[in-house]
This record gives structure tokens, sequence and C-alpha cells, in this order.
């Protein structure tokens, strides 16, 4: 069947994530297995959430919301935009699907910093467009270099904000100079999945840019800080022309109802996640302090994940991990051969983790 599939979908690798804990404690033989490599919230869902949950269970019988009415209403109202500036997707995942969809196509480029979050390079492949990279400097995006990779062919540009898996973001000045030196006809995409991890005064309101720079368009999700991975529900905030473009090409019942009620209960639980917050931000730096004593250096990471070298092969270094009950992610996948990535995750996951290393490296 090669012969008769789309061409440039034979060059696609298919994206390998996280070896999920029960597969690894099935293969490995093991018991309680700690999962720290896809930059889940350790916790689940609060009370609320949860009672929310099983209240839209009941209904499942009858398709969702397509228009995820009561979400879209509370979003609205809390990022003071209008509600035909927001669009959902099945995980934020789907909206780059949806915006290469919408915007790429053949002998288009797109892009995309090396190494970055794979979703973008995989989404614009299958779009048929063709992809400059542009490598990050020290660990951060290099603005200079993504103007220089402009062309009149150039579509969308990704921007991680935070990037993952470096954990570093573009400042504000940043994100203003490369909007103002573009044409307007280039999709600026702000991929913000680690949004609610970052409190740094120069950080971008890509909201209010877009009042300027129509040409920008934000995602959010409620799969990391809001611990809704399982559930996969996304936003986007855009200008108004720009969402109802990525509306067209959209499947009608892409967040199912239960996902809708549990995102809606989120939002109204404040305490409940700023406290889980308060938690991941300390433990963070427990994990800095530990990998200082250890001599090993990392990224300083505005997310729940931290970038880390352990100057050997990573890949021997995530197995002899996994053989401990501990998943990582191996870096040598994004061309960075001697680092992992880990999650933060809850107290006794992150001691269980140093120790780990700690015994690994000696
Ligand atoms: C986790 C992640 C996402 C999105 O995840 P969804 O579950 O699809 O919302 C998007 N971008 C980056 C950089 C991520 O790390």
């Amino acid at each position: 069947m090669q012969s008769i599939a789309r061409k440039h979908i034979l060059q696609i690798k298919p994206y390998i994530p996280g070896k999920p804990i029960e597969e690894v404690e099935r293969e490995m033989g093991l018991k309680s297995v700690i999962k720290l490599a896809s930059n889940e919230n350790p916790y689940g869902p609060s009370p609320k959430v949860l009672k929310a949950m099983v209240q839209a269970a009941k209904t499942v019988n009858r398709y969702p919301d397509g228009s995820c009415y009561y979400l879209r209403q509370e979003l609205a109202r809390r990022l003071k935009v209008s509600e035909n500036q927001l669009i959902f997707g099945n995980g934020s995942d789907e909206l780059i699907v949806l915006a290469t969809r919408a915007f790429s196509d053949y002998g288009d480029e797109v892009i995309i910093a090396r190494p970055s979050f794979l979703i973008y390079e995989i989404a614009s492949k299958v779009s048929g467009a063709t992809i400059k990279f542009v490598p990050l400097k020290d660990f951060r995006y290099d603005i200079e270099g993504i103007k220089n990779a402009i062309t009149p062919k150039t579509k969308i540009i990704f921007i991680g904000n935070p990037d993952n898996p470096s954990g570093s973001y573009i400042t504000k000045a940043q994100a203003e100079d490369l909007l103002k030196s573009i044409r307007q006809k280039i999709l600026v995409f702000f991929d913000e999945a680690y949004f609610e991890f970052v409190d740094k005064d120069d950080y971008p309101d890509t909201i209010k840019l877009m009042k300027t720079y129509k040409n920008v368009i934000t995602t959010r999700t409620f799969s990391k800080m809001y611990g809704l991975a399982g559930l996969r529900v996304g936003y986007g905030i855009g200008d108004a022309q720009v969402i109802s473009l990525l509306e067209r090409v959209r499947e009608p019942f892409n967040i199912n109802s239960v996902a809708q009620a549990a995102a809606l209960a989120c939002l109204k639980d404040k305490a409940y996640y700023e406290k889980l917050l308060r938690t991941i931000k300390a433990q963070r730096k427990y994990v800095y302090a530990n990998l200082k004593k250890m001599g090993l250096s990392f990224v300083e990471s505005v997310t729940n994940f931290i970038l880390i070298d352990v100057r050997q092969n990573s890949f021997n270094v995530s197995q002899a991990l996994l053989k401990k009950g501990v998943i990582v992610r191996d870096m040598g996948f994004w061309g960075l051969d001697t680092y992992i990535r880990v999650t933060v995750g809850k107290p006794q996951e992150n001691q269980r983790f140093i120790r780990a290393l700690k015994e690994i490296m000696k």
C-alpha cells in the first residue's frame, strides 16, 4: 500500500509518547513504577472536578455540545475576549493540526525551532509543507535566526512559549520584535501549554498582542497544570477571522462532554489548583538543589519539567532509571545525546528519582 500513500507521509516518523506506567510494570516485572516523562500533573482532579465528571457521564448517550457553550462563555469572560475569538481542540495538539490544515500547503514553508515540540513538525509535514528549522541558542529561541529563515513562502512560525523540551521562554520584547519585523501574512502560533506555570514579569501577554497583530494565535491546555491530560481539552485564542478559518477544518464534536464539564469545573476550583502549583514550584526547587549538589547542569525552567545534562549517553541513563522503576524522557531522539527531560512529580517521586539518579551516576 506504500505506493498509493501520499508521498510526504512516508517521511514522517510516528510520534513516540512516554511509556505508560502499566506498560513498564508489565514489561519490567516491576511494581510501583513512577512516570516523570510526559509533563503531566502528578495529582488527580479535585473532588469538585470529579463530581462534575460523574454528572456529565450520565448523559454520554448524547453527542457533546459542539460549541462548548458553557466553557466558552467562562473562558471568554476570564480572558476578556469575545466568544468568537475562541476555539477548542482535542488537546491543544489538535489546534496545531488545525492550523497546519488551514494555512500550510504543498510548497509552503513553516518555521520551527530545534529542538522543539515534535507535533509542530509532524503536523506541518502532513500538510505537505517544507520545514525550516532554526536551532536554539543556549536553549533559547533565536529570534534573529527565525527572521532570517523567513521567505515569501513562509506561512506559519511555531513558538513554544514556554518551549518543550528546553523549558525556557521568549520575552515580551522578543515577541514584539518578531511581530514588528515580519509581514502580517504569516501566522505566528504561540503554544502556551505551560502558561499557568510561568511567573516572569517579562513574559509576553499574547492576548494583548493579538489586538495589534491579527496574525497571532495562542493555544493553552487543560492537560498540564489542570491535570486533565487523559481527557484531551485545549483551546486557542485569536482574532475572530483566524478562528473562523480554523473552525472550517475542525470536526464537529471534537471535545467530549465529560471533558467539557471537567474543564469548566477546573476553572472554578481556583484554590485547589493554586495549591498544586505552589507544591510543584517548591518541588522544582528541591530537584534543582539536588542536581546542583550532584554537580549536574540543567536548563532553568519556567515549567513543570527540567532538561538535565547527565554528561553520559542519555539512552543508557534513562534505561537504567527505567530498571529502577522511574520513567523519564531520553532526549536522544531530539539530538540531545546526553540529556534527559524529567517532569517535576510528587515529593516522594522526586526523591526517588534523585536517589536513583545518584546511584546510576556513581
Ligand atoms: C503537552 C504539550 C502540549 C499539549 O498537549 P495537549 O494535551 O494536546 O493539550 C502542547 N505543546 C507543548 C509544548 C506541550 O508540551
